[in-house]
């Protein structure tokens, strides 16, 4: 956007043009006074301190993300499935037993796929669901079908059972500062924290439009016919989200995440900058100042994935997606034994400090 005193040299005309160029929700700026879908675009973290930073970094547990959230969801998963329910169940009873009150809402939907008409379900968990905006972390819990082979059975360790049980430790973790965002005994507050889990990330047979993507699919245009805050007559869930944050293909050895997005873009120097300050004071494991894990180039490429029904209906989008993938990506090798312990847990420590900074906690 130009700055203010290039619009005072600009013509009449200009003007006008400029105006009409910006998105939607900027243009409901009125007489000074913005709307609150405009909020996310200004909206600046709270920069935690280094002894912030220690005790995030002492508070999460990758020993009790292995054993608790992890384990239980390296099974075959893929959408109706047994181990796919299993999964679901899995992934609530973690949620439900935190302090924080987090909502719980399971969306269930047939679609029609190369074999038939089959059953889906995303996993929505969301603090203050009336909150106007919502910082969203998501990750896909299916894994993808294939045949049996050497008796092996796939069960997506990066292709995302690593990814849920990130977002689950963080919920662990982050237990205590977000039971104070549903504590608030004044008012509710306006900005808060929403969890989604897909479904049906992968294709069945072969990658297509059709065959992918299911749950995002479906939830992104559920979501936009879906008026928010509750009763709101111009404004729908897709406004609510102040940033949609995606992680996928995570826990293979030296992930490298390159930056997807211009108009994310400073909330990615603000994951390369956490990393720097967490490394300078030596709370990360195994890692090298000389190879980031948030890289300093761009990928303009596009890359299909759960993200995209959202970031064509105008969502900002943080795309954690390591570029080059992980070396066992769709294979039987995409399993426990070949994920890097000591790169998860930094990850945690740095993703947890991202959401404590963005909510302000
Ligand atoms: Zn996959």
């Amino acid at each position: 956007m130009a700055g203010v005193s290039d619009r005072q040299v600009v013509g009449t005309l200009h003007l006008l043009l400029l105006v009409a160029a910006l998105p939607l929700a900027a243009r409901e700026i009125s007489g000074g006074v913005s709307t609150w879908t405009d909020e996310k675009n200004h909206h600046q973290p709270a920069i935690l301190n280094s002894s912030s930073l220690q005790r995030v970094a002492e508070g999460t547990s990758i020993a009790e993300m292995w054993q608790n959230d992890l384990r239980p969801l390296l099974i075959e998963r893929y959408p109706g499935s047994p181990g796919s329910f299993a999964a679901r169940q899995h992934i609530m009873q973690r949620i439900q037993r935190l302090k924080a009150a987090w909502v719980l809402e399971v969306d269930t939907f047939l679609s029609q796929t190369p074999f038939g008409y089959r059953s889906f379900s995303n996993i929505i968990s969301t603090l203050n669901p009336t909150a106007k905006r919502h910082l969203v972390l998501a990750c896909h819990y299916d894994s993808k079908y294939f045949h049996q082979w050497d008796n092996r059975v796939f069960v997506g360790a990066t292709d995302s059972a690593v990814p849920c049980a990130m977002m689950l430790e963080l919920a662990r973790a982050l237990d205590q500062q977000l039971l104070s965002l549903t504590n608030v005994s004044d008012s509710r507050p306006d900005l808060s924290l929403q969890l989604i889990f897909f479904d049906g990330e992968e294709a069945f047979l072969h990658w297509s439009s059709e065959d992918s993507l299911y749950g995002s699919r479906h939830l992104a245009a559920k979501m936009a016919s879906t008026p928010h805050p509750p009763g709101a007559t111009n404004t729908n869930q897709l406004h609510g989200m102040d940033l949609f944050v995606l992680l996928d293909l995570i826990g293979a050895p030296n992930p490298a995440f390159p930056n997807y997005f211009l108009n994310s873009a400073r909330w990615f120097y603000r994951l390369q900058e956490i990393e720097r300050e967490l490394h300078g004071l030596g709370l990360l494991k195994d890692h090298s100042s000389q190879r980031q894990y948030f890289q300093n180039y761009g990928y303009r490429g596009a890359i299909q994935d759960d993200h995209i029904p959202f970031l064509r209906r105008g969502v900002p989008v943080l795309y954690l997606m390591p570029f080059p993938f992980p070396e066992v990506w769709h294979t039987m090798d995409d399993n426990e034994e070949n994920l890097d312990e000591s790169a998860i847990d930094n990850l945690n420590k740095i993703i947890q400090v991202f959401v404590l900074e963005y909510l302000h906690l």
